[in-house]
């Protein structure tokens, strides 16, 4: 997971660098003033409780804060990391945030502070008050909420310096140069994350001829299902007699198999920039496998691909695919073709379904030629990792 907290003085910009950063990197945005917002202006206990504070410019209990971030986070444990905007903001609050990732079994990975001079800021929210409608955004309270910065919030900054995760950059700049400098720290942090990719599409659509290109060119390792399943069969270790049994009776092989061959693999592949699935998941159960094998390695799901194609589009690539390359007697059976078909159209669209509601699948065009097809996975691909080329 990726989870980045945005640090800085009021009206240094973090809410304008939030939106592109949570749109760039599919981050789970909280900020805890918009959240506190929101309960205002829904009249709750809460919203009441925190309301004069807020106007007056001071900071909101601890209490009030855990109870916010501590819901948000519950609900969207799921996601692929966090954006974490005017959250921690005091040097309990950082102590708070340690203990609220370790529950979801991961940590902060790097807390960028937009510096920017107080009467730079004090400028710049004046000018915000005329149009945003703040009653917080007037001179006296934003002396305040300064004030409140200068003393409670910035000895936070010692907190992650001793960690090693404090990263600086200049608010002063323009707009697109503050985005510039946090692109840096972003690309770099990404490096330190696997980038985990999954490619889905009906049998015969060419998922694992991509799945190969994507692994060469990016370093990403081969999680090709049936590929492995081969592989071991062929080594005849104990694990490919059981699965050779498995093959004989036409059977899929046991989620237990399927979990034992990632497992392994994942465990030694330390060079790895991530990995690349493909042939699993390919029920509901078995993504739920997936989500918490990549935990285990403080890791999730970073992109995941659907060759679009028609049912009968892809029984034409299929039956194409067969004859040309002279694959498996048994693959080549109308029957099994048929199988093969109902299953993905019966288990498998779940799944994309489930990754779209939650990270939002790639679709690409796979009737097209395959450099134009790896074109779009490639572009897809940098759009996120600009220096993966
Ligand atoms: P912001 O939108 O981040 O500028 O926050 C507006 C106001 O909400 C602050 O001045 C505080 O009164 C309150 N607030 C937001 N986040 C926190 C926090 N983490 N701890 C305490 N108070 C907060």
């Amino acid at each position: 997971m990726l989870n980045i907290a945005l640090f800085g003085p009021p009206g240094a910009g973090k809410g304008t660098q939030s939106e592109y950063l949570i749109s760039k990197y599919n981050l789970y945005y909280i900020s805890t003033g918009d959240i506190l917002r929101k309960e205002i202006a829904k009249r709750t206990p809460l919203g009441l409780e925190a309301e004069k504070i807020m106007s007056s410019g001071g900071l909101v209990s601890d209490e009030i804060i855990v109870q916010i971030i501590e819901k948000t986070i519950k609900n969207n444990s799921q996601a692929s990391g966090f954006l974490f905007d005017g959250f921690p903001r005091t040097y309990v609050q950082a102590y708070i945030l340690e203990g609220l990732m370790l529950k979801l079994n991961t940590a902060l990975s790097s807390l960028i502070s937009i510096e920017l001079k107080e009467e730079e800021s004090v400028n710049r929210l004046v000018q915000r008050g005329k149009i945003s409608g703040r009653s917080d955004d007037n001179e006296s309270v934003i002396r305040k909420r300064l004030n409140e910065y200068r003393t409670k919030t910035i000895p936070v900054i010692d907190f992650y310096k001793e960690r090693g995760i404090f990263q600086a950059v200049d608010g002063s700049q323009d707009i697109k140069d503050v985005k510039k400098s946090i692109s840096n720290i972003m690309s770099k942090e990404l490096h330190k994350e696997l980038f985990n990719v999954i490619i889905f599409g009906y049998p015969g659509s060419g998922r694992a001829s991509y799945a190969k290109a994507i692994s060469e060119k990016y370093g990403l390792e081969n999680m090709d299902m049936s590929k492995m399943l081969k592989t071991e069969i062929a080594n005849n270790t104990l694990l490919g007699q059981k699965i050779k049994a498995h093959y004989e009776n036409e059977e899929t092989v046991s989620d237990e198999i399927a979990v034992q061959l990632i497992e392994e693999k994942l465990e030694k592949s330390h060079n790895a920039n991530g990995f690349i699935f493909k042939g699993f998941p390919r029920t509901l159960v078995q993504s739920y496998i997936l989500d918490g094998l990549l935990k285990r390695h403080q890791s999730s799901i970073s992109m995941v691909f659907n060759l679009d194609m028609t049912a009968i589009e892809a029984i034409q690539m299929h039956d194409n695919k067969h004859i040309t390359d002279g694959s498996m007697n048994k693959d080549k059976s109308t029957a099994n073709t048929i199988r093969r078909f109902k299953e993905h159209e019966k288990k498998t669209l779940h799944v994309i379904n489930k990754y779209n509601e939650q990270y939002g699948v790639k679709k690409i065009d796979g009737t097209l030629s395959f450099d134009e097809v790896f074109n779009q996975i490639c572009l897809e691909i940098e759009s996120v990792f600009p220096d993966f080329e």
